[in-house]
């Protein structure tokens, strides 16, 4: 990541909640999940790209959006592909893949072996975590 890449983003605790909203901060700050069925783009069909609600990186477009009844934002794949990053997370007894921004290290969601072609991956993904941006 170059010098550039970071300066736009918060390097301390205090900066990050001056940033963000309190349910922003406790999913990307914190790893929290909003409850199902309470995010804002749960059922959002209109075209167009989900960014990182805290540093803006473009993380998942409208095309790879599906229905997947879980309660949460549902994507097939990245946007582009090393914008996101995976990591085991063992927490709360299971045994998961998070999903993280690349750019911010910011938590998104989780992703699961379940999902549609064609890649059978499903990202689980919060909306407090994301920003749409209409096309
Ligand atoms: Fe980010």
């Amino acid at each position: 990541m170059s010098e550039d890449d970071t300066k736009d983003i918060p390097q301390t605790d205090d900066e990050w909640r001056e940033l963000l909203t309190p349910e922003q901060y406790e999913v990307l700050r914190q790893g929290g999940t909003e409850r199902a069925f309470t995010g804002k783009y749960v059922n959002v069909k209109d075209d167009g790209t989900y960014h990182c609600a805290g540093c803006g990186s473009l993380l998942f477009a409208s095309d790879t959006k599906f229905e997947s009844g879980s309660g949460w934002p549902s994507f097939y794949e990245p946007a582009v592909a090393d914008a996101v990053e995976t990591r085991e997370d063992v927490s709360h007894g299971m045994s998961r893949t998070e999903v993280v921004c690349r750019r911010c290290g910011g938590h998104l969601g989780h992703v699961f072996p379940d999902g549609p072609q064609p890649t059978g991956a499903r990202f689980c993904i919060n909306s407090a975590a994301l920003q749409f941006e209409s096309k």
